[in-house]
């Protein structure tokens, strides 16, 4: 049986003061020794911070993006061996907020994704359609050539987490039901099956993400290949954070 994960992704919010009080509420309310893999993914700049409160306590650390370069002339960027440095064993890669806003595609996520996974950070790809590819039918294009692109060349999949994250469902508090989010969650295991064997696929940790709260993660986490959550908004509050938490413990 594949473990749970619940990640938080704090985006931009908090200073290191407040993202080391909100690690703290955190670790001291986790209820007992997690079954499952919980993660966090504060700023950059609170992630050394961030990690002398939770290590040894049951938390890991993701930093919310990663560059594909070790070291060199790239100003304003992070390599995985300095997210390592900072107390990273993961890293989000290809969030839908950076292939908006920042225009990632999926070939700079593959270049990502190949460089964390040869420094020993662990990537957390997101993909996921926008409402208009809903609406136009092409959800399984979508996702399928998101998941083969951002995985082209990558010969295992160990250390490997991906995240469907429909677009139109993060931070708009319309979250995809467990029925819409499970048949792409079964289409993406499809998809790694093809590629890399029944085994292998079965393995990965698939998480969905788009308004999760503490309400719907329940019926969310029944699910057949649903393995947890990439959480935005409620991760910032301690409580629906461990509420979350409490949810999919122990199941
Ligand atoms: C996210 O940031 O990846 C996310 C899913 O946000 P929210 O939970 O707020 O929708």
């Amino acid at each position: 049986m594949r473990r749970w994960m619940l990640t938080g992704n704090w985006k931009m919010h908090n200073t290191i003061g407040e993202s080391v009080d909100l690690a703290r509420a955190i670790v001291e309310g986790i209820p007992g020794r997690p079954d499952g893999d919980i993660v966090i993914a504060p700023v950059f700049t609170a992630l050394s911070a961030v990690h002398e409160v939770i290590k040894g306590r049951g938390v890991s650390l993701a930093a919310q993006d990663v560059f594909s370069e070790e070291k060199g002339a790239y100003t304003g960027e992070i390599s995985p061996t300095m997210l390592k440095d900072a107390g990273c064993d993961y890293a989000i890669i290809g969030h839908s907020e950076r292939r908006k806003y920042f225009g990632e595609t999926d070939g700079t996520v593959n270049a990502k994704m190949k460089k964390a996974l040869a420094s020993g950070l662990k990537p957390i790809m997101c993909v996921g359609e926008t409402e208009e590819e809903r609406e136009k039918g092409i959800t399984e294009f979508v996702i399928g050539c998101q998941v083969k692109k951002g995985l082209f060349g990558i010969e295992g999949l160990v250390g490997v987490t991906i995240a469907y994250e429909p677009v139109w469902a993060i931070g708009t508090g319309k979250n995809a039901t467990p029925e819409q989010a499970e048949y792409v969650h079964a289409f993406i295991r499809a998809i790694l099956s093809e590629t890399y064997g029944n085994g292998r696929s079965e393995e990965v940790q698939i998480l969905y993400g788009g308004s999760v709260t503490p309400d719907n993660i329940g019926r969310l986490i029944e699910t057949k290949n649903i393995d947890g959550a990439l959480i935005g908004g409620a991760s910032l509050k301690s409580e629906s954070f461990i509420s979350i938490i409490r949810a999919v413990s122990g199941r």
